[in-house]
């Protein structure tokens, strides 16, 4: 099976997968479940011990980024999220300005535990918070109210935290504009430093494609989805928020450096079921199953499920598209050039001025970014660059 080595860079993030929510959300594909309570402090256990075996074997490298998503990491009891944090400082080099994530839901949050993540260098809390209307959080099975949003984002700052994010919902069924400008209102009013907007997808085998095939609810209308963007991209420029990546808003300064990681195209390692490794050229996968990954772990044996090795074709049409969700920075020539000894209007000649010609991308010094006219169309514009 394909390992990851990382041989030539060592990996700037870290991905820590926390396979657990209090109750599964009806639209959620991600890999989390609810029930399995009986498995927090032993899943930490293991997850600690991974996050320590890598930190040796890759000799204590300086991270740029940690984020803990899932999942609900805040429902592990805070002496698991403890145990977990403190391996993370221990194999890894973390130091100013590292930047620490933990996904935080509403509903399973107090300011104990906010303060105990300040005291052990989390710097970022990115809070699902969906909706502010509570029609639409019951809709999206969500476990919390939107009182319990303002509480979180309260407590979070209560207890020293500058730097949160919002995770936030649009293009519900019958979603009207004003119904998606009362949560976008309602987000800013917290004044966050960051803003994540996502359209809700349908995605299979969820109990929301269940309910669309039955007819029980009707199925996301794509064009409303598209003014509705349009709508959230107006009035969060007027509100004083870059537009810095196709779904993501921040103040000046708070770009989520994460997610940069992967949009720049650098190595990661993930840890957890399910979390996905990257080191330039492979990609692997951790199993699935949290008790099997527990299993696995405390046997020694490897938590991975498969991998493969990226083509250089392959790695070039990745880059590129990643780096084309960076609106504002776009993909950097030289950049492009360090990793693959090529520069990218050479590779990507005929898509570059095929979609130049009509206005959807722009070519300005060292940068290729999409134009604002392509943001709504952005994954048409991305297939041309498929290998
Ligand atoms: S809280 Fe998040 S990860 Fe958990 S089920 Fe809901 S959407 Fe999925």
């Amino acid at each position: 099976m394909t390992q990851i080595r990382f041989e030539r860079d060592k990996p700037t993030g870290l991905y820590l997968h926390i396979p657990f929510c209090e109750r599964k959300c009806p639209y959620c594909d991600f890999n989390s479940y609810a029930g399995q309570e009986d498995l927090y402090r032993p899943f930490a256990r293991a997850l600690a011990h991974e996050i320590r075996t890598w930190g040796e074997r890759l000799a204590h490298p300086p991270l740029r980024s940690v984020f803990l998503g899932g999942g609900t990491p805040t429902v592990l009891p805070p002496d698991a999220l403890e145990d977990i944090l403190i391996a993370v400082h221990e194999a890894f080099a973390i130091r100013p300005p590292t930047e620490i994530t933990v996904e935080a839901n509403p509903g399973t949050t107090d300011r104990a535990l906010f303060r105990l993540l300040r005291d052990l260098g989390v710097n970022r809390l990115s809070v699902g918070a969906q909706s502010f209307r509570e029609e639409e959080l019951r809709f999206l099975g969500r476990i919390h109210t939107v009182e319990d949003i303002y509480r979180a984002v309260e407590q979070a700052r209560a207890v020293g935290f500058d730097n949160v994010s919002l995770d936030v919902i649009y293009g519900l069924p019958g979603q009207t504009p004003e119904e998606w400008a009362v949560s976008l209102r309602a987000a800013v009013s917290l004044d966050v430093e960051h803003l994540s907007c996502y359209a809700l997808t349908v995605e299979p085998h969820t109990p929301l494609a269940r309910w669309v095939a039955e007819g029980r609810v009707p199925p996301v209308d794509e064009d409303v989805q598209g003014d509705l963007y349009d709508a959230t991209r107006a009035f969060l420029a007027q509100a004083g928020y870059i537009h810095y990546e196709i779904s993501n808003w921040a103040r000046p300064g708070r770009e989520s450096v994460h997610n940069r990681v992967y949009w720049w195209y650098e190595p990661y390692l993930g840890l957890g079921p399910g979390a996905h490794s990257f080191d330039g050229v492979r990609r692997a996968w951790t199993i699935l199953s949290p008790r099997e990954y527990i299993r696995r772990v405390r046997a020694g044996e490897s938590p991975l499920a498969g991998g493969e090795t990226l083509s250089l074709p392959t790695r070039r049409s990745e880059a590129m598209i990643l780096g084309l969700r960076l609106l504002v920075e776009g993909v950097s020539r030289r950049r492009f050039r360090r990793l693959f000894g090529t520069d990218p209007l050479d590779v990507f000649a005929d898509p570059v001025e095929r979609f130049r010609a009509v206005g959807l991308l722009a070519v300005r010094g060292d940068r290729i970014l999409l134009t604002e006219r392509a943001y709504a169309v952005a994954n048409q514009v991305f297939q041309a660059f498929l290998a």
